[in-house]
């Protein structure tokens, strides 16, 4: 057992203390900043260890059993961690980052405060298209000279919102009534603490090109600039087992199988039996789930059967 009389030294990870309220730009007008954290790569290798004590085990052997505790979705040594920013998130976005409930939050209050003088603005060049095969994704880029007057506007729009809002505070309205016209553009900001278990959830979720444009945009920062420097083991192998790798049903399995072995036809087949394709109007058609496997196909360097 270890030592319970001996003083404890507060695991700290010095590329973190470096950049301790350092304010991360995001978006036109927004960022990220580290307020505090608690643990590191070593706080969850020394709980997954608690039964054993702290021990002298060497920073390979640490990145083994990270790795396997990722792997096999051991979660509690992860929750030992604890991450606490100050953000600052245009609110159509943060209504998407509020939906993750395992956080602590303290919001700036536009009932007690004057709202954030600031609005996410889109350049000419950044107006996307609706996507034609996700109904909630982008498409392509919107044309410069549509995208222009598409800018003009929401400045103008902007500018006139801002001056409702003002005009109703010097009217003596109280702000939590003045503020109910503010755009979704407007930025807020809050306080925001997660543990590092329920963090790479939200990382997992919003960094996966599926999450719209600008929420993916914070948690890309979050990653990369804030989680490989704090738990550089616990985000290699994230990256690894979470972001970057492939996780295959069993009827995928099964579909691999058939096509190692070269027994194509049989693959095609249980494709159709499994209803991931079907004939329309002399076409094939693929299901979502087919479409999915086809990507993942494609990424091993596989042949696609249909
Ligand atoms: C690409 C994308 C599209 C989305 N589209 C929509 C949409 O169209 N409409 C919409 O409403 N939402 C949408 N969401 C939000 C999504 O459904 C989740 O609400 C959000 O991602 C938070 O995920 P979570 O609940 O897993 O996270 P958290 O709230 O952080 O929870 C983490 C985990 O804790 C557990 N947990 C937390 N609270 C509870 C609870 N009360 N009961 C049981 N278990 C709990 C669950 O296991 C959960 O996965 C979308 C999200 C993404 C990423």
């Amino acid at each position: 057992m270890e030592n319970h009389q001996s003083v404890l030294s507060r695991p700290h990870n010095g590329d973190l203390d470096d950049i301790l309220g350092v304010t991360i730009p995001a978006l036109d007008d927004g960022f990220i900043r580290v307020i505090d954290y608690m643990g590191t790569d070593e706080s969850i290798v020394q709980a997954a260890r608690v039964s054993y004590g702290a021990g002298t085990k060497k920073v390979s052997e640490d990145r083994g059993l990270i790795r396997y505790l990722l792997r096999n979705r051991h979660t509690t040594p992860f929750e030992m961690c604890e991450l606490k920013l100050h953000v600052r998130v245009p609110m159509d976005c943060w209504r998407q980052w509020i939906r993750h409930r395992t956080a602590s939050v303290n919001e700036y209050s536009t009932r007690y405060s004057v709202a954030v003088d600031a609005c996410r603005t889109t350049r000419p060049d950044e107006w996307r298209a609706q996507s034609d095969i996700n109904k909630q994704g982008s498409g392509a880029a919107i044309s410069s000279e549509l995208g222009a007057r598409l800018s003009q506007s929401e400045a103008e729009f902007h500018q006139a919102s801002k001056a409702l809002y003002h005009d109703r505070l010097d009217a003596g309205v109280a702000r939590e009534q003045a503020r109910k016209d503010l755009p979704l553009s407007t930025y807020t900001e809050a306080y925001w603490k997660i543990d590092l278990h329920n963090l790479l959830h939200f990382l997992a979720l919003r960094m996966d090109s599926h999450a719209q444009y600008e929420i993916r945009e914070y948690a890309q920062l979050i990653g990369r600039e804030i989680v490989s420097k704090w738990v550089p083991l616990t985000w290699e192998a994230f990256l690894d087992y979470r972001l970057n790798g492939l996780s295959l049903s069993d009827i995928e399995t099964r579909l691999l199988a058939l096509l190692a072995q070269g027994r194509t036809e049989e693959a095609v087949q249980f494709l159709y039996e499994k209803k991931w394709l079907h004939e329309q109007q002399a076409t094939v058609k693929e299901s979502r789930e087919a479409g999915e496997f086809k990507v993942k196909l494609q990424r091993m360097g596989m042949p696609v059967p249909w």
